[in-house]
Formats: structure tokens, sequence, C-alpha cells
């Protein structure tokens, strides 16, 4: 088992597109190593008021990103600020709105797009500023930070979803097969992930409507998924965790003592919080 976390962030997947598209991830499902979940996305039901929520366990109406063009920093404790408090490695591959977050604001892509800042927040990124930045891409992008920094937690987001959603709307082919086509990246990297011991929670900011946009409180724009593979979670399934609730769970799996985060303890093995201090203090 480790205490190392991957949190996977695929903007614009709305809940019922991840039941039926995503091949490979219930193909663990069906195996008994994925847990699906269906959670309700805070409002406003957009990105960067939700970037925040997942990261800080905040409702947006508290953090005061309420809508996308807030650009500032986040002034909430976040799982990053957290982490480095106790001396964790973060990475992010990732869209440029989380550097904004918890980095550096505004962006500036000739600095900021490959960020190997030890003292930032988010000590080793590569974001990127175009909706179309291909998934597989970042994907490679991610196992690359990985790789060369081992980090603790690393912070997973592919906008090519929310991207044809916006095109096409949520009842379309191109939407359905851009989240068929993330699925297929995903089972490039989970297998390895997996072997690793990794802890990896996959889920959305928000969903999708025919309109092509999202921001409001359709079910089709507030239901999203959470998949979650690994050893130190429950894996029951009478449990209804909130999207506020994310960022204590990780903070639980990185170990992080008094984070002051909610957390859904459904998801998590009983005696978490108990088997860690233990391990710390022997
Ligand atoms: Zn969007």
């Amino acid at each position: 088992m480790s205490n190392k976390v991957i949190l996977v962030v695929l903007d614009g997947l709305e809940y019922n597109t991840a039941a039926q598209c995503m091949g490979f991830l219930h193909a663990l499902k069906e195996q008994g190593k994925a847990t699906l979940y269906k959670l309700q996305c805070e409002l406003p039901s957009m990105s960067r008021p939700l970037y925040e929520t997942i990261l800080t366990g905040t409702l947006p109406i508290q953090s005061g990103i309420v809508h996308n063009h807030v650009v500032r920093n986040s002034t909430q404790t976040s799982v990053f600020s957290l982490a480095r408090e106790n001396s964790l490695t973060t990475a992010a591959a990732a869209y440029h709105w989380f550097s904004e977050l918890y980095n550096c604001a505004p962006y500036d892509a000739a600095r900021d797009r490959y960020t190997e800042a030890p003292e930032q927040l988010i000590q080793y990124g590569c974001f990127y500023h175009q909706d179309h930045y291909p998934d597989s891409h970042l994907y490679l992008d991610a196992e690359w930070l990985r790789r060369k920094y081992d980090p603790d937690f690393l912070l997973v987001h592919p906008m090519n979803i929310d991207d044809a959603g916006h095109r096409a709307g949520f009842d379309s082919a191109h939407y359905r097969n851009t989240a068929r086509h993330s699925d297929m990246s995903l089972s490039y990297h989970l297998p390895e992930w997996i072997a690793a011991g990794y802890q990896i929670l996959i889920t959305a900011d928000h969903g999708m409507n025919s309109d092509k946009s999202h921001g409001g409180t359709l079910p089709e724009e507030r239901d999203i998924p959470l998949f979650v593979i690994g050893e130190r979670f429950s894996h029951q399934t009478d449990c209804s965790p909130a999207q506020t609730e994310i960022c204590g769970v990780v903070c639980e799996l990185l170990g992080i003592q008094n984070h002051a985060k909610p957390v859904a303890n459904g998801l998590l093995c009983e005696g978490l919080s108990e088997q860690l201090s233990y391990k710390g203090a022997a």
C-alpha cells in the first residue's frame, strides 16, 4: 500500500456518459478493483469554481471563485498547500487555471507552462492553455512528471471531453467518443499506476448540457462520476460522497493530520487515520 495519490479530473464529464462510455474503467469495476459513485457537483457548475471546490473542499460561494474569470490565487488551504506544509511533493499536468489558483496569477505561458519550482504549492507542473490540447499528450505530461519527480500528490486534468461538449453538446457522438478516447488513454497508464500501489480518484468538475454549455442545475450538468481505485478505499457502495469531501479524502490518503476538511468517511477503510498514525509512530 502507498500513501501516494493520483487525482484525475476529467473536465466536463457527466455521469451517464461515464457510466456508458468508459469501458476500461468499468472492466476494473467488474474485477472489483474500482468502485463508481455518483456525485452532484456544487454550483455554479463551472470549471474554475469547481477546481477550487475539489482542491479545497469549499463551496464557490465560500471561496469567492464564483465564475471562470476570477483570476487570482486561492485564499483557502488546499491539497497543495497542506501537502507542502507536510513536506510532501506535489505535481500537476493541468489547465493553466490551476497554476493561477495555486501558483502564479495571471498565467504567463513562457514562464509557467513548464514549472520546476520547489518553493511553489504546485512544485512541478506541465500546464496548457488551449482546450483542444490533446488528452493523449496531457496523460504523457502527467506520466513524465510522475517518473521524473515521484510526487506524493499528482493532479491529472485533461480538457478534451469538455471541449467536445462545447462543440457538439452532451448528447452527441463527438462528446461520447471523446470520453471513450480518454478512457482508452487511461488504459495506457492506469495499470502501471495500480501496480505501483497508488490510491487513485477519477472524477469530473461538472457535466454538460444539450445547449453545449454548463453552469446550471440540470442533472446532466450536475451529476458526475467518482471512480476510486486502491486498497485504502472501502469500495462500499452504500455511501454518498460530496464533491466538497474529495479534498479531505485526499488529505487522509496522504496521511495529513489536522487538515480540518470534510471527509467522506464511507469511502475509506475504517481506521485509516489510526493505521497511518501507528505507521508514523513506528
Ligand atoms: Zn466547459
